[in-house]
C-alpha cells in the first residue's frame, strides 16, 4: 500500500501514523500527537482518541458520540495552521475538512496538549476567534488531490 497517509504527510500509512494507532510507537511532538489523531479519526480508531486524551480531562471523552462523528463524516483533509509548544505545553490550531450530507463541512480548533509520564496527551480545544475562509472555486482543492476545488471535493 503506497497511498498516502489520511493526516496529510507524504509517508505512507504504515510509516507514518499505523506505528502510532499500534502503540508501537509515540508522538513525539504534539503536533504528530494531533496529526495521529486526526486519521485515527478518519480511520475510526476510536480507543486510540480516547488512549491519548489526557487523565486529567479523559471523562469528558463519550467515546460512542465520538464514534458516531467519526463515522458519519468523510475525512477529506487536515490543515494544520499553527503549532506552539513551551516545556509541558503546547497547542496546535487545525482546520479538519470533511463531508457530512453531502456539504463539505470543517472543524476549526485550537486544541491544547500536555506533556506527562514522558507523553503527549490532548487536553482540550477551544475555537479560535480568527475566521476560516472557503477556498475559492478555482484554489486547488483541500484535499491535496491537485484538482480544483470546484471539480472536487468543493
Ligand atoms: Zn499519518
Ligand atoms: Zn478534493
Amino acid at each position: 500500500m503506497n497511498k498516502h497517509c489520511p493526516c496529510g504527510t507524504n509517508k505512507s500509512y504504515s510509516l507514518c501514523c499505523q506505528p502510532l494507532h499500534q502503540r508501537l510507537a509515540q508522538a513525539q511532538t504534539a503536533k504528530q500527537l494531533m496529526m495521529s489523531r486526526y486519521c485515527a479519526f478518519a480511520q475510526h480508531h476510536i480507543d486510540y482518541i480516547v488512549d491519548t486524551h489526557a487523565p486529567a480531562t479523559r471523562h469528558e471523552v463519550v467515546k460512542n458520540d465520538i464514534s458516531q462523528w467519526a463515522k458519519e463524516c468523510q475525512w477529506l483533509s487536515l490543515l494544520i495552521i499553527n503549532d506552539q509548544c513551551s516545556g509541558d505545553h503546547a497547542t496546535v490550531e487545525f482546520v479538519a475538512w470533511y463531508h457530512s450530507n453531502n456539504q463539505l463541512q470543517f472543524h476549526h480548533e485550537l486544541s491544547h496538549f500536555i506533556y506527562e509520564d514522558k507523553q503527549w496527551f490532548f487536553h482540550h480545544g477551544e475555537t479560535p476567534t480568527n475566521q476560516i475562509q472557503l477556498p475559492k472555486r478555482n484554489d486547488s482543492c483541500i484535499c491535496n488531490s491537485g484538482k480544483k476545488f470546484k471539480k472536487c471535493c468543493g
